[in-house]
């Protein structure tokens, strides 16, 4: 009876983010191209035990948003057999949730002890969202960056650091865990990430696949990996509450990151930034007020594959108490995305 009596007026809005299809990395400086032995045999190729690049938990304040595109083709395709990569992509792209996150500083880290070949700093951090930024951008794609020889042929390119958190040049000797740099959004950047690309003997090498001449998928792995690291192609990337509807920028710029909302505010929103959906998927966002009554349902089916997608629901009208959200995303009656957040309405 209670949700009768209000106006209701339920948002639901569904956003693709195409300006991850800009996204891009490319190589930093002087990187040559060479008539590398073939990597054919490779049971022989001993590699160092990587690490990750990025200082965080995978799953909980990190992902992988993008991982190497195994398809010389236009086509696109990750080692997992999934879509989560674009056209080209040579590296891994280890993404965290805002740029808020990027300013309190997370580290860039070694994968393997090793020696700085190169690097560069002073690149301004940004948010690529169209071609003409893209433009902008040219000749220094990979943004703040280091080429790093990490021995026996094996080198690691980072991409995308911060500005101005360099804080090693060429020539310095590195230890697997050290300290880079910081995760930045510098160069050809759409969200806050560092990107990874490692080279054996200059070919570029799938780091969840190893040494390897294939250009395909589901085959057999020797990951570089020194622990496992899950194919994780679907997940959280950050949510909240928000009193006015979120643009996929305004998400990425960490400006809906509300630990209150008045209750003189437009509205309440609950949002979920999520990556790697596929069509079919089916999604549901509930809120439910201070009284723990079911005030928003929304279910919708996915009808487009998507790396990355911003759902959200809510009300005009609302009450002061503490607000509840609960969104997931369901495949193959597999939860692949849950996001659970509460928020005080005062
Ligand atoms: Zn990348």
């Amino acid at each position: 009876m209670m949700i009768k009596k209000w106006w209701t007026f339920v948002f639901t809005a569904l956003s693709l983010l195409l300006v991850l299809v800009l996204n891009a990395c490319f190589s930093l400086g002087d990187a040559k191209t060479t008539n590398a032995p073939s990597l054919s045999a490779k049971a022989t190729v001993a590699s160092p035990a990587f690490g990750l690049p990025i200082d965080c938990k995978l799953g909980k304040d990190c992902y992988v948003m993008h991982y190497v595109d195994r398809d010389p083709s236009k086509e696109v395709i990750d080692f997992g057999c999934g879509r989560q990569t674009y056209d080209g992509h040579n590296g891994t792209d280890f993404g965290i949730a805002n740029l808020q996150r990027m300013n309190a500083g997370v580290p860039v880290i070694a994968v393997a002890d090793g020696q700085v070949l190169r690097g560069r700093d002073g690149v301004e951090d940004v948010l690529i969202a169209n071609q003409a930024e893209k433009a902008a951008v040219q000749g220094t794609e990979c943004g703040n960056g280091l080429v790093v020889d990490h021995g026996n042929g094996w080198t690691a390119q980072y991409c995308h650091l911060r500005k101005g958190s360099v804080v090693v040049k060429s020539g310095t000797p590195v230890k697997k865990g050290m300290i880079l740099g910081l995760v930045g959004s510098s160069g050809l950047a759409s969200f806050p990430h560092v990107h990874l690309t490692v080279r054996y003997q200059d070919k570029v090498v799938d780091p969840f696949v190893g040494v390897d001449d294939s250009k395909s998928c589901s085959i057999a792995r020797n990951p570089l990996w020194s622990m496992p690291v899950g194919y994780v192609p679907t997940g959280l990337i950050s949510a909240g509450f928000t009193a006015n509807p979120p643009t996929p920028l305004e998400i990425w710029q960490g400006k809906h990151e509300n630990k209150s909302i008045s209750v003189s505010a437009p509205s309440i929103l609950f949002w979920v930034h999520s990556y790697g959906l596929l069509a079919g998927d089916q999604e549901r966002l509930q809120l439910f007020n201070p009284q723990k009554e079911m005030v928003v349902d929304n279910k919708k089916v996915i009808n487009a594959p998507a790396r990355s997608y911003i759902s959200y629901g809510g009300k005009r009208k609302f009450m002061t108490g503490e607000w509840q959200g609960k969104y997931q995303v369901i495949r193959n009656n597999k939860v692949v995305v849950q996001a659970d957040r509460e928020i005080l309405v005062q």
